[in-house]
């Protein structure tokens, strides 16, 4: 048998993808799709927090394009960094035209200076963020927007954190194509979704959705407490029936965040449980909002890296699916980071990002919101920092020795996107049916 935990898109597709092969599917949710959920209120339908869908592997895309056939609208992204008062494009580093002339100036001296040092020697695991952002896009683009939106995004100084991840994310543009954003000439698309799909009508959570006809039930609102890695037996707490169930399995797939999985394994070397709680992530509030004006942006999502707006992004869902809010409306969703256990009252949030977004022009003072409402995201972005490096691959190689496979955004504690943890599924199913799991008898 195998058992499955957390319905998120990455147990979702290992359920899916592993048709004809005995498994169980517990989520201690009452509905599945984990961040990748969306929800209404009064008229209005939010994600926690925008999800678009950005295709780099063809077998993935195939797959969700077949299982949302005629759902899916393509965009061109529409995405603007707001400082010094102004818009420019996204990504920053290809599109400085419109910054006052000595901003421009600093961020083309700052990356020109970059092209003659010499490549660092030190592995990406160990350089800094930080470092690795002066020697790639050089001083004047830290200063502008790469150290103040990351220190606002992540919470913590970047030179805590390493670059190991930030190939894909952050791109490093030519010379040529430097120059010609900080002329404002524009001849080709950058970064990882110059356009995206989004479904047409009731949020992302569609697409989590289209997975069920083809997978053998899910068991929701059953939560997994305990793990007794040596017997293969795991404890599930039904929380509505109040009552709890042991399972015998051969493999455990396990979708949830790995010091939460460590925690519940009794067995699992001290050592190792220590080294898994020395695990950081970021938070983030998702205030979600509705305003009785249409259209209060014309663009799909803003990056603010300036300090006194307390948000580092803001995304308006109804410029990518006017179907999400009521008409004569706008929607939007504001993100702000927090350490995990730092808290705020929902009405501090909301006055915040009101206050913000006054502050930036977005919205009128006499503007209505007419819905506000705020998700804490516990398990937000997870730190790529030494202690990951160092300790991860141990911690994941002894789950694995054990037969629990550890996978997902917070199982492998990596920037997955939603492709990658379907991709993640996928893979991991196609091994466990090479492998011929056998049910295990009770
Ligand atoms: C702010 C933010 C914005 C994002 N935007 C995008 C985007 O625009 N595009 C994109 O592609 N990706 C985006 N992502 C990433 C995307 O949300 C994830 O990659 C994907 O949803 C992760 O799926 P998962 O199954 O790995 O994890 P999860 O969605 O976290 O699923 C894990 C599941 O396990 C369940 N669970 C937890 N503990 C237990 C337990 N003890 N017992 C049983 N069940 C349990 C949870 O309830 C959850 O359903 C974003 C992420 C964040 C944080």
């Amino acid at each position: 048998m195998i058992v499955i935990v957390g319905a998120g898109l990455a147990g979702l597709s290992t359920a899916y993808h592993l048709s004809g092969m005995p498994y169980r599917l517990y989520e201690r949710e009452q509905e599945v799709g984990g961040l990748c959920r969306s929800y209404r209120k009064d008229g209005f339908t939010f994600d926690y927090t925008g999800h678009l869908l950005h295709f780099r592997q063809p077998a993935i895309k195939e797959l969700v394009e077949r299982l949302l056939a005629g759902q899916l609208q393509k965009h061109s992204r529409k995405s603007f960094i707001y400082s010094h008062r102004t818009y420019t494009e996204y990504p920053f580093q290809v599109n400085t035209h419109g910054l006052p002339p000595e901003v421009v100036r600093e961020c083309l001296m700052g990356f020109i200076a970059t092209l003659t040092r010499q490549p660092s020697s030190i592995e990406p695991k160990e350089r800094s963020f930080k470092q690795w952002i002066l020697d790639n896009l050089g001083e004047g683009m830290a200063k502008h927007f790469m150290v103040p939106f990351n220190e606002k995004l992540w919470q913590v100084s970047l030179d805590e954190l390493t670059s190991d991840w930030v190939s894909w994310l952050v791109p490093k543009p030519e010379l040529k194509d430097v120059i010609n954003g900080a002329l404002g000439i524009k001849d080709k698309a950058f970064g990882y979704n110059p356009s995206f799909l989004y479904p047409a009508a009731n949020g992302i959570r569609v697409l989590p959705e289209s997975f069920l006809p083809g997978i053998d039930g899910v068991k929701n609102g059953v939560e997994l407490v305990e793990v007794d890695t040596k017997r293969r037996r795991a404890l599930f707490h039904d929380r509505q029936r109040g009552e709890s169930r042991e399972e015998h399995y051969e493999s455990l797939v396990s979708t949830i965040p790995v010091p939460e999985l460590t925690r519940r394994c009794l067995d699992f070397p001290a050592h190792l449980k220590e080294a898994a709680q020395g695990l950081r992530w970021v938070s983030v509030y998702n205030v979600n909002l509705g305003v009785s004006r249409e259209q209060v942006s014309d663009k799909h999502w803003l990056y603010f890296p300036e300090p006194e707006y307390p948000f580092y992004r803001v995304g308006f869902p109804m410029n990518f699916s006017p179907s999400l809010g009521r008409a004569g409306c706008s929607s939007m969703y504001v993100e702000m980071s927090h350490r995990p256990s730092e808290r705020q009252t929902p009405e501090q949030l909301i006055a915040r990002a009101r206050a913000g977004m006054e502050q930036a022009g977005i919205l009128r003072p006499d503007d209505e919101i007419v819905v506000a409402d705020v998700k804490d995201l516990h398990y937000a972005y997870v730190y790529f920092d030494r202690h990951r490096a160092r300790a991860l691959p141990a911690i994941l190689d002894e789950l694995e020795r054990r037969g629990i496979y550890s996978i997902g955004r917070y199982g492998r504690w990596e920037h997955t996107s939603m492709e990658d943890a379907i991709g993640q599924g996928r893979q991991l199913a196609e091994r466990l049916r090479a492998q011929g799991v056998q049910s295990v008898p009770a």
